[in-house]
């Protein structure tokens, strides 16, 4: 008979003993979407991410930083020791105050830089106020994405192709191009990709292709910017419990089970793949840039 159940380390699956598994209920929301408004509520680390000092002094920005992936880089990054801009659309401003809340509880500075990146003068003076306000820059994660399903080409228009790649394409663009104004031999970029980049859906034509090109993107910066000291890389989430699939990411009949086809049978929550991105960005893994992380439940995409 197997002891497992007796075995001191039981309890080592610590949150993910209790995450949840679909079904989940419908719950549809307009875009940008809030995490106040899921249900169930997404774990960000808000209780459990400890740190131990990874990022002591360390000044990040962080696109898309109130909610999802983003605010639990946000909140493992303040408790590694970071002071960390966040940037945001306005009408997800009450995410945001939750997350610069929790930042200063750290004792670490946070700044709000609400904005739309799809805006190319916007993305410089965002990258101009973080720095000026934290007093440099040396992390930079591009992590704001947009993703609205379209079951066929026919249906989508010239704008929302536009959208897509404004905000998941060309905003990196301009706010790396802008922060390396800053950036110093030891800075790290991390750009948010997905497993879309590697197998996309039928539904996600256009934010697929985006994704595969911040791969091509993280893989040619890198060389280029080795010389610079400056490392590069990507993480590639599966799926993620997040505004951003409730708010036109999926079909309602695809968020009621979603998660369900990974290997461990559950979407993941932001707190699991945050450290990731801090190991990216701390310096005791200085020899990896131009690579791809995945987080994806098992599945083994990348
Ligand atoms: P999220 O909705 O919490 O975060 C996305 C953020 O993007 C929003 O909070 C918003 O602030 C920002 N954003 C969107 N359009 C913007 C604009 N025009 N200007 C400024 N900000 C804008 O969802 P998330 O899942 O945490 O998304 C973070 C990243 O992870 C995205 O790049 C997404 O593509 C990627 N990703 C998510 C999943 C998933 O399953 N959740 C899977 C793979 C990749
Ligand atoms: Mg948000």
């Amino acid at each position: 008979m197997s002891n497992k159940q007796n075995s001191p380390t039981s309890n080592i699956l610590g949150n993910a003993e209790s995450y949840p598994v679909p079904p989940f209920k419908q719950q549809k929301q307009p875009f940008p979407g809030l995490v106040s408004e899921m249900s169930p509520r997404p774990d960000h680390g808000e209780k459990s991410y400890r740190g131990s000092g990874k990022l002591t002094g360390r000044k990040a920005l962080i696109t898309g930083g109130d909610s999802g992936i983003g605010q639990a880089v946000a909140i493992a990054y303040a408790r590694e020791g970071a002071d960390v801009a966040i940037n945001y659309l306005p009408a997800e401003e009450s995410d945001a105050k939750e997350v610069i809340a929790l930042i200063r509880e750290e004792g670490r500075k946070a700044v709000a830089i609400p904005g739309d990146i799809r805006d190319e003068a916007f993305c410089q003076k965002l990258v101009k106020q973080a720095a000026s306000e934290l007093g440099g820059l040396d992390i930079l994660v591009n992590n704001a994405g947009r993703q609205q399903f379209c079951e066929s080409i026919k249906d989508l228009t010239t704008e929302a192709f536009d959208a897509t790649f404004k905000t998941n394409v060309y905003a990196m663009f301009w706010i790396t191009k802008a922060a390396l104004d800053y950036l110093p031999r030891g800075a790290s970029i991390i750009n948010t990709t997905s497993v879309q980049a590697y197998k996309p859906s039928e539904i996600l034509l256009d934010y697929a292709q985006t994704k595969a090109s911040i791969v091509a993107f993280t893989k040619s910066l890198a060389k280029q910017l080795g010389p610079e000291g400056i490392r590069v890389n990507a993480v590639a989430p599966g799926p993620y419990w997040t505004p951003l699939q409730v708010c036109g990411g999926q079909p309602q009949e695809k968020v009621e089970v979603f998660g369900e086809e990974a290997p461990l049978a559950r979407p993941g929550q932001p707190a699991e793949i945050a450290p990731l991105y801090v190991t990216f960005a701390s310096a005791d893994n200085s020899y990896s840039s131009g690579q791809v992380w995945c987080s994806d439940g098992g599945t083994g995409t990348v």
